[in-house]
């Protein structure tokens, strides 16, 4: 493979990326997956059958758009019940025999409720992901002679173990799988001995390692010389306040990652992350409601729906139509860094949608706006529910913990910037409590936004 400099890692596909040339691709793609998917998976010809159509009647992107409803995480919780939870039984369902055959490497969610949410890797998935993978890596900066440090968890992550397929194919890079199991004096220790220049892991504990740095290190965590910090798993290198203080902290770039398929750019202002696989995916747009297609326009939002144009060699996506439930933003405006690529930002999870008066508003979008009055909150609040959800009357209650030097007599100011920017941002005015630091719990995984003050 020829590594001089270029800007792209496929110089043939990734200039076209977001064009209608692709477009071109993409149907002629699209129908041979629609074709696939009826004859080898079970799961996609039932909802094809249920829904009345054949590959035949669908003859344009709307046609497809409409023919059959996405699916997601209720459908497949519905196919494991129906199944008697035999997950051999279900994956025959929904990858069909000839990819499950083929099964290499199997990861799961954690899972916050029910059922983890398997994620498979078949070998033939593996063999094109290391191409679709490479696309971000180059594109972040990677290259020969850079070592990676993979600090995602080992054990059964998704975003961990595969790490070591995704580089088999790239130049020149040495893995070095620490795993957040490690934990963090470990990974500090593991790092500096063996030189590590890349980063890869959550967010979080990105973060975390600046705080653990002196101590364990005797030096900031910017002696570890890291000049990239390919983060994921998690929305935080989307959010501009920790991208700032990571940035700043390691001296390094920070990219944000999602699902293989996209990355964010080298942009100083966070553009979203960079869709970089037109070719081997196709992205739709839904209004999670009433299920209808949003048109794919610069600024639309809604949830993202996927389908993979390769089905033999998906990754992720293994269906027609389905979706991990984010509620994304797009933007298909030429980027201002120049690349390629129509971008995303990770807006939300559908299930996790509160509707004030109408207005859908996300926790994670409450989050980014408290994030950025750090250090005058300490970042922890809590959203609380009088009623069951989606629905909220007015106003929204928020618990802020007001930040340690903070004063009395600078609180209702900081109230009303806070109230302000929430409402320009997310279109809502809190009423907020304040609370003292440190009053809320702090949660090592997932943290729960939502305080239910209301009896079921
Ligand atoms: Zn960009």
């Amino acid at each position: 493979m020829e590594t001089a400099e270029r800007p792209y890692w496929d110089m043939e596909i990734e200039p076209r990326l977001n064009t209608p040339e692709i477009r071109e691709l993409q149907w002629e793609k699209l129908q041979q997956a629609i074709r696939y998917c009826y004859e080898k998976v079970p799961f996609d010809r039932q909802r094809m059958d249920k829904a009345g159509v054949g590959p035949d009647d669908i003859r344009s992107f709307d046609d497809f758009a409409r023919a059959i409803s996405h699916a997601g995480q209720p459908e497949v919780r519905e196919l494991v019940e129906e199944m008697g939870s035999d997950l051999d039984k279900v994956f025959g369902a929904l990858f069909g025999k000839e990819r499950f055959e083929d099964l290499y490497l199997l990861t799961t969610t954690s899972g916050t409720t029910g059922i983890p949410t398997p994620y498979p890797f078949f070998r033939k998935g593996v063999e094109r992901q290391v191409d679709i993978m490479a696309r971000g890596s180059w594109r972040m900066g990677i290259r020969p002679g850079d070592r990676i440090g993979v600090c995602f968890g080992l054990s059964m992550h998704a975003a961990g173990t595969p790490n070591l397929l995704w580089y088999l194919n790239y130049p020149g890079v040495t893995l070095v799988p620490i795993g957040a199991e490690a934990g963090t004096e470990r990974i500090l220790q593991l790092m500096r001995l063996f030189k590590v220049n890349v980063f890869t892991g959550t967010p979080s504990l990105a973060l975390h390692l600046i705080e653990r740095a002196r101590e364990v290190l005797g030096e900031p965590v910017a002696s570890l010389g890291i000049k990239i910090l390919a983060c994921g798993a998690e929305p935080g290198a989307g959010i501009p306040e920790v991208r700032q203080r990571l940035e700043q902290e390691y001296g390094a770039r920070v990219f944000d990652l999602g699902a293989g398929i996209g990355a964010s750019c080298d942009h100083p202002v966070y553009q979203g992350m960079h869709w970089l696989a037109d070719d081997f995916a196709y992205y739709e747009l839904v209004d999670p409601e009433t299920r209808e297609p949003v048109p794919i326009e610069h600024g639309a939002s809604g949830l993202a729906v996927v389908t993979p144009l390769e089905p033999e060699h998906a990754l992720f996506f293994f269906n027609l139509r389905v979706t991990l439930g984010d509620i994304h933003q797009i933007f298909t405006d030429p980027c201002p860094c120049g690349r390629s690529g129509f971008r995303y930002k990770i807006v939300g999870r559908a299930d996790d949608m509160l509707k004030v008066k109408g207005v859908p508003v996300y926790p994670a979008a409450i989050e980014g706006v408290i994030q950025g009055f750090v250090p005058r909150v300490t970042g922890a609040f809590r959203i609380v529910l009088k009623e069951r959800p989606p629905r909220v009357v007015p106003p929204l209650e928020l618990k802020v913990e007001r930040g340690r030097d903070l004063h009395d007599h600078e609180l209702p100011e900081l109230e009303e910037e806070i109230r302000e920017k929430m409402h320009k941002d997310v279109k809502v005015r809190p009423a907020i409590t304040w609370l003292d630091p440190d009053t809320l719990e702090r949660a090592t995984k997932k943290t729960q936004l939502l305080e239910k003050a209301y009896e079921d």
